[in-house]
């Protein structure tokens, strides 16, 4: 049985470029990078060439390039810094974020007793930006944080209007761009972004590789401590083979970026016409969304809810659910929770996540595969 990888919005496939890049530095570049003598220079110099490439994509200053092992950790250490050192007392975010900001929100304000409000969400899974700017009236040190490209729904948010908003209230702004990363241009001298969060693993490179971007002038404190790594912001021995994987990864994804931008619109908007075909009373779920993500909600009866994904899972297919009580979960997605009525959780929503080494072969599997259940 081939398998239909579709769940592309949760991780990717490593790119062989990629791959051969990586197996070439752990080869050969096995020195420790803070090591003085020439082995150890030459894994340094490996890290900031990688530095160098990822600052020249998103427009910015290598030195304003921090690694880190995930998104995660990185969301975690700039909204934990903001809060301790800069004396941020109020964030502002939305109940639609990744769990890795939401989580982190919530846990700052059980141990600092800081304010936390929340952009409103529409049916539609957009921001509702004069409630946002609203939420400026009183003068307090804020931080924002707001997602670019939801993982779940695809919705795309309004980052420059968010920066310029920011900017005018003098408050910092966290974007999470895990799900938009080098899949369209980012220019980081025209955006009004203070910190961004990035994954290796959701654009073709390996997994437990990341980084921070963190404007210049803006002084962190570390969340690990130990070494001098990254500045001391982020001790501990480099993985020299990850980032120079990363950075390669980044790299192809910019250098193919009209072509397989251009087919992957095209793939999406084949799902959608078959799916339209196939059910008619299909809807998706969020407005304007991204070229890559297609969240359906499915005309389905309750049973055949519960069993979807692993219907599709024994056919070798790998979607992900959209929403509650399809996979045995019994947390509902908090994304759609957020966004739609009662009546509309209780079908099934699927998220469809296209790369480039999708077919519109495998598109026809889906459907047919969803006409059977
Ligand atoms: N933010 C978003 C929007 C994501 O989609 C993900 C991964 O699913 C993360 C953050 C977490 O990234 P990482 O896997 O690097 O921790």
């Amino acid at each position: 049985m081939k398998n239909i990888y579709l769940d592309n919005a949760a991780t990717t496939p490593i790119r062989q470029e990629v791959i051969d890049e990586m197996v070439k530095v752990m080869q050969s570049e096995y020195g420790n990078p803070s090591s003085t003598h020439s082995i150890g220079r030459s894994a340094k110099a490996i890290i900031e060439t990688s530095r160098k490439t990822i600052a020249k994509q998103l427009h910015c200053n290598a030195q304003e390039i921090v690694f880190t092992s995930t998104a995660t950790e990185a969301t975690n250490w700039i909204l934990r810094s903001a809060v301790k050192d800069f004396g941020v007392k109020r964030i502002i975010t939305s109940k639609i974020e990744h769990h890795a900001t939401l989580y982190t929100v919530q846990a700052l304000q059980e141990e600092f007793d800081i304010a936390v409000e929340f952009v409103n969400v529409s049916h539609e899974g957009t921001l509702d930006y004069a409630q946002f700017s609203a939420l400026f009236s009183n003068d307090i040190k804020t931080l924002v944080s707001l997602m670019h490209v939801n993982n779940e729904t695809g919705v795309i948010n309004d980052i420059e209007k968010i920066g310029v908003i920011c900017h005018q209230n003098k408050a910092l702004f966290h974007c999470d761009t895990v799900q938009s990363i080098g899949k369209t241009e980012l220019n980081l001298q025209e955006l009004a972004i203070d910190f961004l969060v990035a994954s290796a693993h959701k654009f073709h490179g390996p997994k437990g590789a990341g980084f921070a971007y963190v404007r210049k002038n803006l002084v962190l404190q570390p969340m690990i401590f130990g070494g001098e790594q990254e500045k001391g912001w982020r001790a501990g021995t480099e993985s020299v083979h990850q980032i120079a994987g990363m950075a390669k990864a980044l790299e192809l994804s910019f250098e193919y970026l009209n072509e397989e931008r251009k087919y992957i619109t095209d793939l999406k908007q084949y799902c959608f016409q078959k799916l339209q075909q196939a059910f008619p009373e299909f809807s998706v779920n969020g407005d304007d969304t991204f070229y890559n993500i297609l969240n359906v909600l499915l005309p389905f009866s309750p049973e055949k809810t519960a069993m979807i994904l692993f219907n599709l899972d024994m056919k070798g297919i790998s979607v992900s659910r959209g929403s509650a009580c399809q996979s045995g979960s019994a947390k509902p997605s908090h994304v759609l929770a957020e966004m739609l009525n009662g009546e509309e959780l209780k079908k099934p929503s699927l998220r469809i996540s296209f790369s480039h080494y999708n077919t519109k072969e495998e598109i026809d599997c889906l459907i047919s595969a969803l006409n059977e259940i």
